[in-house]
């Protein structure tokens, strides 16, 4: 049996906070305990977000845990061709389709669709995609895309679902509601969910399920505010033929508030902590490990 592989997937879009050292130190002794290798990945498809300089801070928050990764890290700005492929075979299954919209039009959209009754929202809370690209004449979609509108590419989530039925994903951990064992996942939850857009040729979803399976991913270990998503990505996996690793949702740190910690909160952040002469076993019992 090849040894399990795990993965810390973060974005260097801000410095780490406690909660991503709980996600980090659990990967990292799962992994041990298992006899399994860990891997790094940077999470860095949004260019407008993401920094240098919170990376190098990932590296050295990490190091500073004690945490030892294997090299070469996968950063996801270099795999853009990839994500670019997947986008292709799921275009030539006639998934996928391109929608034109502004936010402030599926603002208004929502609020039109809100004032006729209720509207659903997705898991995170945001509203389904309210508008009607999928139906819009071959013409007009070419005379859009020949303009240079901005476009979101979407899944057609109804034939996608059409196309391979319910699947469940296993899970080692537990989702909000303490689901655990075979999950069945409810992808239409998410309505036609955003793949790629104009100016970045993919998104979280997409990258996220194409890295786990060109890495060789056994064991995903992450906050449980990704449960959900997971319906997603075991739908993606199912159309582009992708393996299926096992997942362990795990809890959440919450500030004071009972808050989900965001990057923000200088409070918990790792640098600031080790400024005031914190020690790595602090921050293990911080975090409850
Ligand atoms: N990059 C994501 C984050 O920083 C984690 C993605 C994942 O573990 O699937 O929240």
């Amino acid at each position: 049996m090849p040894p399990p592989v795990f993965r810390f997937a973060p974005s260097p879009n801000g410095y780490l906070h406690l909660g991503h050292a709980y996600s980090a130190l659990l990967n990292f002794d799962l992994a041990r305990r298992a006899g399994g290798r860990l891997l790094l990945r940077i999470e860095d498809i949004d260019a407008s977000r993401c920094r240098p300089e919170f990376e190098t801070a990932i590296y050295q928050d990490l190091a500073w845990l004690g945490i030892a990764w294997e090299h070469p890290v996968r950063r996801q700005s270099e795999h853009f061709c990839a994500y670019r492929d997947a986008i292709e075979t799921l275009t030539a299954q006639g998934l996928i389709y391109p929608s034109f919209e502004s936010r402030a039009d599926i603002a208004r959209l929502v609020a039109q669709r809100e004032a006729d009754g209720a509207w659903p929202r997705d898991p995170d809370g945001a509203p389904l995609y309210p508008g009607a690209a999928k139906s819009l004449a071959p013409v007009a979609r070419a005379a859009l895309l020949e303009s240079g509108t901005p476009y979101a590419l979407r899944l057609d989530m109804e034939a996608a679902i059409a196309r391979v039925g319910d699947l469940a994903w296993s899970e080692r951990g537990a989702g909000p509601a303490g689901e655990s064992g075979a999950v069945t996942g409810w992808p239409q939850a998410w309505g036609d969910v955003i793949l790629a857009r104009k100016e970045i040729p993919t998104s979280y979803h997409l990258s996220v399920v194409i890295d786990d399976a060109l890495q060789g991913v056994t064991e995903v270990v992450r906050g449980e505010d990704l449960f959900w998503s997971t319906s997603v990505h075991r739908l993606l996996q199912a159309l582009l033929g992708l393996p299926q690793p096992v997942y362990r949702h795990h809890r959440l740190m919450r500030d004071g508030a009972g808050q989900k910690l965001s990057k923000s909160t200088e409070a918990t952040g790792l640098r600031d902590l080790r400024a005031e002469g914190a020690t790595p076993a602090d921050i293990r019992r911080l975090v409850g490990l």
